[in-house]
C-alpha cells in the first residue's frame, strides 16, 4: 500500500483534508494505494504558491524556458520505462501502449522547446507618420488542467508543456484513479530546472475541481474528460470569467467503402477498437460497412479477435489489459448484455472467458446496430465494436454528421476523390483517410466538434499557444521634437 499526496511549491505536501480515494490495481482488482482528496484550503494553498511564483517565471527569458523544456524532454525520455510502469500499474494498459502514450506526450514537450519562435509577434513600421504598431503575446497567469484517467501522462503533457513555456504557472488536477504519473512528472520538472511553484499538483474530486472553477486567481482552465463534465466545466468556468477549453467524449465512426482493402481495414478496426481496451477518446467504436462488403468485413474482424491476448499489462505477451474499475467493466458489459434485446446481433461476447480476477472484459463485436439502440447511441468507452450496415457513402456520411459527437472519424477507400469529398463534407474535428486513429502531431492541434469540445480553441500545437497567451497591441511613437505640436483632432492615419 502506498499513499499519494499533493505537490505544491516544489515538494510533496501531506494532505490534511481527511478525505481520500482508493487506487486499484485493475489487473487484480485489489486496492493498492490511497490518494488524497484536496479540500478548498489545499487548492487555495496551491493557487497562492502558483501566484507567488508567477512574476519571476513570466520574467524568465525565453532561452532559459526553452532550456528547461529541452531538459524535460531528455528526462522523460530517460525515465520512460519507469513512467510506463506506473501507467500499467494504475491504469492497466499494456507496456507497449504505455510507451506509445509517452512518445506522443513527449512530442508536446518537444513542441514547447520552440517557445522563443512560437511567441514571436508581428510588427508594422510606419503605420502612421513616425508611429509603429506591434503585438506581443503574454501569459494569462495561473492556469489549471483537469485530466481524465485514460492518458495519465500524455494529456497533462498536452497542457502543461505549452502553458508553462508561455510563462504561466500551472495547477494540475489529475484523475484520482491513476494519480502517480503526475507526481513523477512533477519531480522530473523540478530536476529539469523548473522553479518551485510553477507546476503544482492537487489531487481530488469535485471539491477540488469546483474550487479551481471559482477561484478568482485562476485565469484559465483546460479540461479533458467525459461530455457531461466537460459541459459543466465550460459553463461554470466561463460564467466565472475564465478562459476554458473543455474536451469531451466521443463515438468515432469508421466508414468502409466497397473498394477498400478489407484486410487492411479489418486490421485497422481491431487495433483501433480494442487497443487500450477501447478506453481511448479516439478509439473506433462504430464501423459503417457498406452492405456489399459488410458480411466479409465482419467475418474478417471476427476471425482476428481470438488472437488478441488479454492479460495483465505488465506481462510482455499481453496486447490488451483490464478496464479501469469494476464498476466501469460492469457498465461496458451491460451494453453487450442489452444488445440482443435491442435487435442487434452479438457476434462475439467479450464476457465469455474473461479472466475473473481483475477488471477484465474481452473484445466484443456487435453487428446490425442502429441509431436508437443504446450500444450505438452512447459512448461505451470499452472494447466493444458495433457494426452499422449502410447502403451507400451518403448514408454513412449522414450518420456521422447526425451523431452528437464529432471527435474523430476515418474513411477506408482507394478512391482519392471520394476521400477528398469526405474530408470536405464531414462534421468532425479530426479525420483519418485510411488512418484509423488520426491523433494530430504536436504541431497541429487536437480537438473535436459538437459535443466533443466546448470552447473555441483546440488543445496543444498552435491553438495551445493561443489559448495560454493573450495578445497585447502596442502603438508607439518616439516623438521627433522637430515635429511636435498640439492637435486636438482624433488620431488619423491619412
Ligand atoms: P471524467 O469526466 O469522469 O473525469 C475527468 C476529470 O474530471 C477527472 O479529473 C475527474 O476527477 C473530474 N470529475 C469527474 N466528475 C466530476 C464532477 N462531477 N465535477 C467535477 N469534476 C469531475 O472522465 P474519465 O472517466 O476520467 O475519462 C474518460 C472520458 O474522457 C471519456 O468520455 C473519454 O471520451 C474522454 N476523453 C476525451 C478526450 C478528448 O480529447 N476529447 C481524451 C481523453 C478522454
Amino acid at each position: 500500500m502506498y499513499r499519494i499526496d499533493h505537490w505544491i511549491d516544489g515538494h510533496t505536501v501531506a494532505s490534511t483534508s481527511g478525505r481520500n480515494g482508493n487506487i486499484f490495481d485493475p489487473a487484480t482488482g485489489q486496492v493498492q494505494g490511497t490518494v488524497a482528496f484536496a479540500d478548498v484550503s489545499e487548492v487555495d494553498k496551491a493557487v497562492a504558491n502558483a501566484k507567488a511564483a508567477l512574476p519571476a517565471w513570466r520574467a524568465t527569458n525565453l532561452s532559459r524556458r526553452a532550456e528547461i523544456m529541452f531538459n524535460m524532454r531528455e528526462l522523460v525520455s530517460a525515465n520512460r520505462k519507469e513512467i510506463a510502469a506506473l501507467l500499467t500499474k494504475e491504469h492497466g494498459k499494456v507496456t507497449a501502449d504505455a510507451l506509445g502514450e509517452l512518445a506522443r506526450g513527449l512530442e508536446n514537450i518537444e513542441y514547447a522547446c520552440g517557445i522563443p519562435n512560437l511567441l514571436k509577434g508581428g510588427y508594422s513600421e510606419q503605420a502612421s507618420a513616425g508611429v509603429d504598431v506591434y503585438n506581443i503575446r503574454q501569459p494569462l497567469g495561473v492556469v489549471a488542467g483537469i485530466t481524465p484517467f485514460n492518458f495519465p501522462a500524455m494529456v497533462p503533457m498536452w497542457m502543461f508543456a505549452n502553458a508553462v513555456a508561455c510563462g504561466n504557472t500551472f495547477i494540475l488536477k489529475p484523475s484520482e484513479k491513476d494519480p502517480s504519473a503526475a507526481m513523477l512528472i512533477a519531480e522530473l520538472l523540478k530536476q529539469a530546472g523548473l522553479p518551485d511553484g510553477v507546476f503544482n499538483v492537487v489531487h481530488g474530486d469535485k471539491v477540488a475541481v469546483d474550487r479551481l472553477l471559482d477561484h478568482p486567481d485562476i485565469a484559465a482552465v483546460s479540461f479533458v474528460g467525459s461530455t457531461p463534465i466537460a459541459r459543466y466545466i465550460y459553463e461554470t468556468g466561463t460564467k466565472n470569467g475564465k478562459r476554458v477549453q473543455a474536451l469531451g467524449g466521443a463515438k468515432n465512426h469508421m466508414l468502409v467503402l466497397p473498394d477498400a482493402d478489407l484486410d487492411m481495414a479489418a486490421d485497422a478496426l481491431v487495433s483501433a477498437a480494442y487497443g487500450s481496451a477501447g478506453e481511448r477518446c479516439m478509439a473506433i467504436s462504430v464501423v459503417l460497412a457498406v452492405d456489399t462488403i459488410a458480411d466479409d468485413l465482419v467475418s474478417k474482424v471476427q476471425s482476428r479477435i481470438p488472437n488478441i491476448v488479454v492479460g495483465n499489462g505488465s506481462d510482455p505477451s499481453s496486447e490488451m489489459g483490464p478496464l479501469i474499475t469494476g464498476e466501469h467493466r460492469d457498465k461496458v458489459a451491460s451494453y453487450v448484455a442489452a444488445a440482443a434485446g435491442e435487435g442487434a446481433k452479438v457476434v462475439v461476447d467479450g464476457r465469455d472467458g474473461a479472466p475473473t480476477e481483475g477488471f477484465f472484459l474481452k473484445p466484443s463485436l456487435i453487428d446490425h446496430a442502429k441509431p436508437g439502440m443504446k450500444c450505438y447511441d452512447d459512448e461505451i468507452f470499452g472494447p466493444v465494436l458495433t457494426v452499422v450496415r449502410v447502403k451507400s457513402y451518403e448514408e454513412g456520411l449522414q450518420l456521422i454528421n447526425d451523431n452528437q459527437f464529432g471527435n474523430g472519424t476515418a474513411i477506408f477507400t482507394r478512391d482519392g476523390g471520394v476521400a477528398r469529398q469526405f474530408q470536405f463534407d464531414v462534421n468532425v474535428g479530426m479525420v483519418g483517410i485510411n488512418v484509423p486513429i488520426p491523433v494530430p502531431v504536436s504541431y497541429y492541434s487536437f480537438g473535436g466538434w459538437k459535443a466533443s469540445l466546448f470552447g473555441d480553441l483546440h488543445m496543444y500545437g498552435p491553438d495551445g499557444i493561443q489559448f495560454y497567451t493573450r495578445s497585447k497591441v502596442v502603438t508607439s511613437r518616439w516623438p521627433d521634437p522637430r515635429t511636435s505640436k498640439v492637435d486636438l483632432g482624433f488620431p488619423q492615419n491619412r
